[in-house]
């Protein structure tokens, strides 16, 4: 596609406040860093950071960081330097791409924030498993290269009907994690600041949640791909006020395009979900390619990863038991093509993307036939896409287009 030719991707106004909370973010962490004080957590993306902010500690978030190396396109200059220690290039890419960058000491932080040399180095690694076991290998080679402690939630995987026995068990690591917690930090654990911070991330959440059934309008006024971006503060902000506000803002936006059937993809004439992982350094490619094919893919398991409905300051640690287990990720898959099918039913939804990410298979669903029964049972047509988060090498544009090309005209036909 010619550069002339590109299709527009809508802005979203919100934007610009987003961009300066995410900075204001990152100086923090940077002025903590250098100051010593507050002390540095680093944690999962679905790990107990309510726990960590009520005590004290400021989080940093390496899945964000593998983010920002796979949409800054750099990922693949860093991934061959952690397969050289030893880390397959079969393992994700998240995990390859950001110590690959640690060993080549670059980070895409200091070229976005003037002033920042380097990540925010941790005081402590806490981790939890409800996502992947890829998670703590890659907390345990930096606990091991920094010599600083990782600690864990082990969560159970694959689950239909989540029992007490599997929440008391989460409850029980979760709140086992404090003495240690209060130890580096040098603060006391304050139950009604949990809660407080607890409440915060579920006001967030529930905001964030709005957002996204704003697409429930007929033409959806944000797209999956303007999605993962505007989700930054409710990953790494959830537990503040200020992602609390910044919801408010970009909600009041879509809610105005709403209104004026302002949809973010002129003359919308189908609606797709996408399943698994975004592909992060084609996201503008893949946005400004469905805007020309007039399909607007406008629901994600992705982003609705970080909707929350379980958290309740009342009951804090077995709440966010609850909230940190129940994702579509630990669940078994006849809970998840439920779950899909409510997707379809709730957008109207004509058509279901699989995202296969090579070095994902935990976000990668299509691999056990569920595309096909998803389609046969939804009377809707199914395409998997292979790719990968971070590593383009897996990644094929002009297959993907011929795929996606052919895949509108079967939306078309029918
Ligand atoms: S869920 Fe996938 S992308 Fe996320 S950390 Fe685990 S392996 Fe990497």
């Amino acid at each position: 596609m010619s550069e002339e030719k590109k299709p527009a991707i809508k802005k979203i106004q919100a934007t610009g406040h987003m961009r300066k909370i995410m900075a204001d973010y990152f100086y923090e962490l940077d002025k903590a860093y250098k100051a010593g004080s507050p002390k540095i957590a680093w944690c999962t993306s679905v790990g107990p950071a309510e726990l960590l902010l009520s005590l004290g500690f400021l989080v940093y978030y390496p899945e964000n960081h593998g983010a920002m190396l796979g949409s800054t396109r750099t990922a693949t200059d860093y991934i061959p330097a952690a397969n050289a220690i030893g880390y397959s290039p079969d393992i994700c890419s998240y995990l390859t791409s950001d110590i690959g960058a640690f060993i080549k000491k670059e980070t895409p932080l200091s070229r976005a924030y003037e002033g920042i040399e380097g990540v925010p180095l941790p005081d402590v690694l806490v981790y939890n498993t409800n996502q992947c076991r890829d998670v703590q290998d890659w907390f345990s080679w930096y606990s091991r290269e920094l010599k600083v402690p990782a600690l864990g939630i082990s969560t159970y995987r694959n689950i239909g009907t989540i029992t007490t026995d599997h929440l008391a068990s989460i409850e029980k690591q979760i709140k086992g994690l404090i003495p240690a917690l209060e130890e580096i930090s040098g603060n006391t654990f304050d139950i009604d600041k949990f809660r407080h911070i607890l409440g915060l991330s579920y006001d967030c959440t529930q905001l964030w949640k709005k957002v996204l059934e704003t697409n429930k309008a007929i033409p959806a006024p944000i797209s999956f791909f303007d999605e993962t971006i505007h989700m930054g503060p409710a990953v790494v902000l959830r537990g503040t006020d200020v992602a609390v506000e910044y919801y408010k803002v970009l909600l009041q936006e879509l809610e105005e395009r709403i209104a004026q059937k302002d949809g973010a993809v002129e003359g919308e004439q189908y609606r797709l979900y996408w399943e698994g992982m975004p592909i992060w350094g084609k996201l503008r490619n893949l946005a400004e390619f469905f805007i020309s094919l007039k399909t607007a893919v406008i629901a994600s398991t992705y982003c609705n990863s970080w909707i929350f409905d379980s958290f309740d300051p009342k009951d804090p640690f077995m709440s966010m038991a609850r909230a940190y287990t129940e994702i579509f990720i630990v669940r078994d898959e006849n809970f998840k093509e439920q779950y899909i099918e409510n997707m379809v039913n709730m957008y109207k939804l004509n058509g279901l993307l699989f995202h296969d990410a090579k070095t994902c298979p935990n976000n990668s669903n299509n691999r056990y036939g569920m595309p096909e029964r998803l389609s046969e049972r939804l009377g809707i047509p199914a395409l998997t896409i292979n790719g990968d988060l971070n590593d383009l090498r897996c990644y094929s544009e002009e297959q993907a287009q011929t795929n996606i090309e052919a895949f509108v005209e079967q939306l078309e036909s029918r």
